[in-house]
């Protein structure tokens, strides 16, 4: 009744008798009902507890959780793989993530770590929370007008024949502290796995300096990405609301950076470009430069799946 799977444990070797046969399911129970293990002794006629002078060898929590399963009082589902939001928060206490699980009809996410000040939230309100974040997030209309207003004065104020020399001025200056970390390694002042992740690291901004010099001239299609943007966080939170459970985990992944549950306070902090559209509009419209490049590159990523998917 209580251990679904008793045949199958009961095989394995460490639940045999000494002759190696397997134990019956009764003597399973006595033996998991027996208080000498925590160190009790229970007196056969009885019933009276007295403590043992023998070491325990389990704890008094563990054996009542025993018998809390055994009495289906117990009876907590833990399912790891098939809840919306599992492992996307994090407890603030231990740093770990939180994991669904199923308990009369509801979804509770919990933190797993033993010892843990019991941390967990169901998953509605976790919605919830999620659903007024994002609220608070969308763009109105009034600030909708002005940054298209913002835009077309960025688009305008582009100086693409600047912006090439300035980007070509960074690459130079790349090449130059390529050249210093070379001589730094020759002169022993940094040790070769040091050398070998700043080179890495130099040779990341080229690259992204390199993509920047190569879209210099693509005002157009910068104009159409923060469009196509201001469109995204115009309605962030009915799109949120409307999706399937898969794509509400994905843009609880895409759109908040930190995802904490200490106690029973819940921190959702969105990406800087979702709380800053202004920064963002900036970024996409702006002049290049490696900073914001990456920047520009996660946002073109974001809105490339938004649009893969199907309309509701
Ligand atoms: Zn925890």
């Amino acid at each position: 009744m209580f251990v679904p799977c008793f045949d199958q444990r009961a095989q394995s070797a460490w639940l045999s008798k000494s002759g190696g046969k397997p134990i019956s399911k009764g003597c399973l129970e006595n033996l998991l009902a027996n208080p000498f293990y925590y160190g009790t002794i229970r007196m056969k006629r009885s019933g009276k507890l007295f403590n043992g002078i023998h070491t325990p060898i389990i704890d008094k929590s563990l054996f009542d959780r025993v018998q809390e399963v055994k009495t289906g009082k117990h009876n907590r589902k833990v399912s790891l793989h098939n809840h919306t939001y599992r492992r996307l928060v994090v407890c603030g206490c231990c740093d770990r993530t939180l994991y669904g699980e199923q308990q009369k009809g509801q979804v509770y996410m919990r933190c797993h770590t033993k010892g843990c000040p019991t941390t967990t939230i169901r998953e509605d309100r976790l919605e919830g929370a999620i659903s007024r974040q994002l609220l608070e997030l969308e763009l109105g209309r009034h600030d909708r007008k002005r940054l298209e207003r913002e835009l077309q004065v960025l688009l305008t104020r582009r100086n693409t024949a600047s912006d090439r020399r300035a980007l070509q001025l960074q690459l130079s200056n790349l090449d130059r502290r390529k050249e210093q970390l070379t001589d730094a390694l020759l002169d022993g002042l940094i040790d070769k796995s040091a050398f070998q992740e700043r080179r890495v690291r130099l040779e990341n901004e080229k690259q992204d300096l390199s993509d920047a010099l190569r879209n210099i001239d693509d005002t157009d299609g910068d104009e159409q990405l923060a469009r196509n943007f201001l469109e995204l966080v115009k309605n962030v939170c009915l799109t949120y609301q409307i999706s399937n459970k898969q794509q509400k985990r994905r843009l609880t992944e895409i759109l908040f950076s930190n995802r904490t549950l200490t106690g029973k306070n819940l921190y959702l902090e969105p990406q800087k470009w979702l709380s800053n559209k202004l920064w963002a509009i900036s970024v996409l419209c702006g002049p290049p430069d490696r900073d914001t490049a990456r920047t520009k590159e996660h946002i073109q990523n974001v809105l490339n799946e938004f649009h893969e998917w199907p309309r509701q």
